[in-house]
C-alpha cells in the first residue's frame, strides 16, 4: 500500500471507530476488508463518489428485542436478541443465528459484515446478515431450549421471510434449535416456507448441510495446497473446536488421508500424535453431537487430553481453526511457524488476530480466510433455499458435487484478485473479489 492509500485507510477507520465506539470485533473485520480494497477503491472515482465503502459498512438495520422464557423450575428469564440485516444488494438477507453468552452488537456486526462478502463469493443470490442472543444453551434442558426458541421466534417472525431474510445456525444453534424456531414460525404464520435453513432433512433440509462447512473448508484447503504444488495426504492438521464445523472438517481430512492431530473445546484440547482414525472420529461425533459431552470425557489409545490447552502448541503442517473469533493470536502464530506450519485454513469466522495474520504473512504461510474457506455452509444453505422454492430435494451426491464446484470457483476468484505474487494472497483475493460484486450492485441501484 502506498503512503497515500494508508492515509486514506487510517482516516476512514478513524471515522468508522467514531461512529461505532467500543465495537472492537467490528472494527477488526472492517479494517481487514478496507485494507485489501482501498487501492482498488481509490482508483475508481465513481465508487468513491457514491461512498460505497461508507455505505457498505453501515447495516441496513439492526433489530434488538427481549426474549422472555421460563425455566423448568418456573423462574422467569429475559435475554437480549438481535438480527443485524446488513446488506441485501445481492439477494435476501442470509446468515446464521448464534446463541452464546459472548453475543453482543459488535460480534454480530462483524459476523454480518463478513457474511456480505462471503455470500458474494459463493456466486449465489444472497445478502449478508447475522443474529443471535446472549442465551447460553449449555446445561439447559430440551424443554428450556424449546421455550427460548419459541419465544425468540415470536418476535423474529415479523422480520424474516423466504424473500426477505433467511436465518440459519451458528455457534450454539444446531438442528435442534433450528427445528424449534421453524416449528414456531409455521404456527405463527400458518404457512410452510423455506424461511430457515439447516432444517431436518425430513422437513425441507438439504442433504449435506450438516457436513457442508467442514467439508467445504477441506475442499478449499486442498485447492490452495494444490495451487502451490502441495497435497493434503499425509499432512498433520491441528483442528480447533469440536462442534459442527470442526467435526466434519476432521471427517473429510481423515477421508483424504491427512492426520487430524487435535480437536478442542473451550476447556481444553485432545492430542493424537499419529492422527485420529475413523472409529475414533465416530466415537467423538457421538460424544459431541448426540450426548452433548465434553472432550475431557474422551478416552482412547494414542489420544491425550490437555486441560486448558489450545491446539497451536502441537507440531502440525496445517492449522484449521474451527472454533471462534480471535482464537489464534500472535503468540500462537509464532509457535505454529516455529513448528513448521505451511498453511492455515479458517473454518471459523475471523479466528486469527491481526498480529497472527502479520506473522503468517511475513513467514510465507498460506492463509485461507474464513469468508472464502468456510463459505461451504452458507452455499449449501443457498442450495436448500433453491430446493425449497422448487419443492424438490437433491441427494447427497448431487449436493456434494455442487458444493465442490462452488468451493473450486471461490478458490478461482481468490486467485484472480489475490494472485500476483509467488504465493496467492487469499485475504486480499477474497476481500476484493467479494467486495467488487457488491459494490457494482450498489452503484447500479443509485443512492439507496
Ligand atoms: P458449534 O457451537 O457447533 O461449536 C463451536 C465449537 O467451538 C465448540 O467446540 C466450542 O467449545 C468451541 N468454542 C466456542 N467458543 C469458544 C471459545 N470462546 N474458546 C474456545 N472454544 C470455543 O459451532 P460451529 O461449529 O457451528 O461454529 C464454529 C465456527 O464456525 C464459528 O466461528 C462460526 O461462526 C463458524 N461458521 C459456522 C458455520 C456453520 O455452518 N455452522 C458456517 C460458517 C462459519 P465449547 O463447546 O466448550 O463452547
Amino acid at each position: 500500500m502506498t503512503n497515500a492509500e494508508e492515509k486514506e485507510l487510517e482516516c476512514f477507520m478513524e471515522g468508522l471507530k467514531k461512529r461505532n465506539p467500543h465495537q472492537e470485533e467490528f472494527h477488526q473485520a472492517v479494517h481487514e476488508v478496507a485494507a485489501s480494497v482501498m487501492p482498488w477503491y481509490l482508483q475508481h472515482e465513481d465508487y468513491r463518489k457514491a461512498q460505497i465503502l461508507e455505505r457498505v459498512t453501515e447495516p441496513d438495520r439492526i433489530i434488538i428485542f427481549r426474549v422472555t422464557w421460563e425455566t423448568d423450575t418456573g423462574e422467569i428469564r429475559a435475554n437480549r436478541a438481535y438480527r443485524v440485516q446488513f446488506n441485501h444488494s445481492l439477494g435476501p438477507y442470509k446468515g446464521g443465528l448464534r446463541f452464546h453468552p459472548s453475543v453482543n452488537q459488535s460480534v454480530l456486526k462483524f459476523l454480518g459484515f463478513e457474511q456480505i462478502f462471503k455470500n458474494s463469493l459463493t456466486g449465489l443470490p444472497m445478502g449478508g446478515a447475522k443474529g443471535g442472543s446472549n442465551f447460553n444453551p449449555k446445561g439447559k434442558s430440551d424443554a428450556e431450549v424449546m421455550r427460548f426458541c419459541h419465544s425468540m421466534m415470536t418476535e423474529l417472525h415479523r422480520h424474516i421471510g423466504e424473500d426477505i431474510d433467511v436465518p440459519a445456525g451458528d455457534i450454539g444453534v444446531g438442528s435442534r434449535e433450528v427445528s424449534y424456531l421453524f416449528g414456531q414460525y409455521m404456527r405463527l404464520e400458518n404457512r410452510w416456507s423455506g424461511v430457515l435453513t439447516g432444517k431436518g432433512q425430513s422437513f425441507g433440509g438439504s442433504a449435506v448441510r450438516t457436513e457442508a462447512t467442514g467439508w467445504g473448508c477441506v475442499y478449499f484447503c486442498e485447492h490452495m495446497l494444490q495451487h502451490h504444488n502441495e497435497d493434503l495426504a499425509g499432512k498433520r492438521v491441528a483442528v480447533s473446536g469440536s462442534g459442527n464445523v470442526a467435526l466434519y472438517a476432521a471427517q473429510k481430512l481423515i477421508e483424504k488421508g491427512a492426520k487430524v492431530v487435535t480437536l478442542s473445546d473451550s476447556k481444553g484440547c485432545i492430542h493424537a500424535k499419529d492422527g485420529l482414525d475413523q472409529e475414533q472420529w465416530e466415537e467423538l461425533r457421538v460424544l459431541k453431537e448426540e450426548n452433548r459431552g465434553r472432550l475431557n470425557a474422551y478416552e482412547s489409545s494414542g489420544v491425550e487430553y490437555h486441560d486448558g490447552a489450545k491446539p497451536w502448541g502441537f507440531a502440525c503442517d496445517i492449522a484449521m481453526p474451527c472454533a471462534t473469533q480471535n482464537e489464534l493470536d500472535g503468540d500462537d502464530a509464532k509457535k505454529l511457524v516455529k513448528n513448521g506450519v505451511i498453511a492455515v485454513a479458517e473454518g471459523a469466522n475471523m479466528p486469527t488476530t491481526m498480529e497472527a495474520i502479520d506473522t503468517f504473512r511475513s513467514n510465507g504461510v498460506l492463509q485461507a480466510p474464513g469468508k472464502a474457506s468456510n463459505a461451504g455452509g452458507v452455499a449449501v444453505s443457498g442450495l436448500e433455499q433453491s430446493q425449497n422454492a422448487m419443492r424438490i430435494s437433491w441427494d447427497d451426491d448431487e449436493v456434494d458435487k455442487r458444493l465442490q464446484d462452488i468451493m473450486k470457483n471461490i478458490h478461482k476468484r481468490c486467485v484472480e484478485d489475490g494472485g500476483d505474487g509467488e504465493k496467492v494472497n487469499y485475504i486480499d483475493g477474497s476481500n476484493i473479489g467479494g467486495f467488487k460484486k457488491v459494490a457494482r450492485a450498489m452503484l447500479a441501484y443509485g443512492a439507496v
